[in-house]
């Protein structure tokens, strides 16, 4: 606290990030961040960029990107919108999108910037309980509501929707805007993108965060029908007229064109899933089933803090939530099949001395 902040300083609970300490040999299995680094075609992309030009601004409206976005998705450039991750992209569809007189429903269990933003944004919200499997119940959102955002799949459990229920929401809300974050879509998901042409309350967020191994450069985008979009942008150019840097967009357009890369890495990914799942199960681990690049699992007799730090001391991260429905569970990030082995082994050592 100090006298010099307004007050919506102090009324804020911001979000807390997984951490990103450095420690040798860290197997970091805690933020969801791809285990491989980028296309190479990234890497040179960037380089070539890396001139002179960098004294310029980059281009405002990242047209080349919003072009390639478009194509891969088989949309218009101006269905696509561009944001310094998607969070940022978040965070304007909380304030120009999702803030009506009525609530804005999303789960109990869920993104835990959700509730961030809306205190940020004085967004009024009904939270609606995940049932007790962990599973979004299309029903429990039927009532009265100014929007909805839900991630799918959802995190942190990994469970994901079938494209029906997404397109069963959207069609029975037609008067409401509801946002689909497929931060995690790429490792099993079906994208509700296709469904943007014919519904004008969708919009879907996407990022390159984590299917295309570029957390770092922050890069994310949203689609839907130009007048969600126009919105976006009003806020955008009333903020920061250049979030993306020309790094970031060189970057991002490479990603996309390196689709061998990318189908190559998205596999290789969930068959680690596969296997680290067997591995926990064949330890007695519960673990609900994921369609994400984490998953999320609990061991009867453990609380999920006491395992986390255990494995903390052998140099393995991964997260839990103090919160209630979830303390026992862990969220562990999909790792290398080296990260992977270095966390069952840690883990027999662990159960082993408890
Ligand atoms: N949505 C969800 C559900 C996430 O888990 C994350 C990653 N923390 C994001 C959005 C934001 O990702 P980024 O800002 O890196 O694009």
């Amino acid at each position: 606290m100090s006298k010099f902040w307004s007050p919506i300083v102090a009324s804020l609970h911001p979000y807390v990030a997984g951490e990103q300490p450095v420690i040798a040999n860290l197997v970091k299995l805690n933020t969801n961040e791809n285990p491989w680094g980028p296309s190479p075609r990234v890497v040179e992309a960037i380089k070539d960029a890396a001139t002179d030009d960098l004294r310029l601004y980059p281009d405002p409206s990242a047209k080349k990107l919003r072009e390639t976005i478009a194509a891969y998705h088989g949309v218009s450039p101006d269905e696509v919108f561009v944001g310094n991750g998607s969070d940022e992209v978040l965070a304007f569809i909380f304030a120009g999108l999702l803030k009506h007189e009525k609530p804005l429903l999303y789960p109990d269990i869920t993104y835990s910037f959700y509730p961030t933003y809306s205190r940020f944004f004085d967004v009024k919200t009904t939270t609606v309980p995940l049932d007790d499997n962990f599973q979004i119940r299309l029903e429990d959102y039927e009532g009265e509501c100014g929007a909805i955002i839900l991630p799918n799949p959802n995190a942190p459990t990994g469970i994901g929707l079938p494209l029906a229920d997404i397109k069963k929401l959207v069609s029975s809300h037609a008067d409401q805007v509801v946002a689909i974050d497929e931060a995690y879509i790429d490792f099993g998901g079906e994208t509700a993108v296709p469904l943007v042409r014919d519904h004008d309350n969708l919009i879907v967020i996407r990022t390159f965060s984590k299917s295309r191994s570029l957390a770092g450069m922050r890069v994310g985008y949203a689609i839907a029908q130009r007048p969600l979009i126009d919105a976006l942008e009003r806020l955008k150019d009333s903020f920061n007229s250049y979030p993306l840097d020309r790094l970031a967009q060189v970057a991002a357009v490479a990603s996309i064109e390196d689709v061998v890369w990318f189908m190559d890495h998205r596999q290789k990914l969930i068959d680690n899933r596969q296997r680290l799942e067997q591995a926990l199960r064949e330890r007695g681990f519960d673990i609900l089933p994921s369609q994400a690049n984490f998953i999320f699992a609990r061991k009867p007799g453990w609380t999920g803090k006491d395992l986390s730090l255990a494995l903390r001391e052998r140099a393995i991260l991964v997260r839990h939530f103090d919160k209630p429905r979830i303390s026992d569970f862990l969220r562990i990030s999909i790792g290398t099949e080296e990260q992977c082995q270095a966390l069952i082994s840690a883990l027999d050592q662990v159960l082993a001395s408890a």
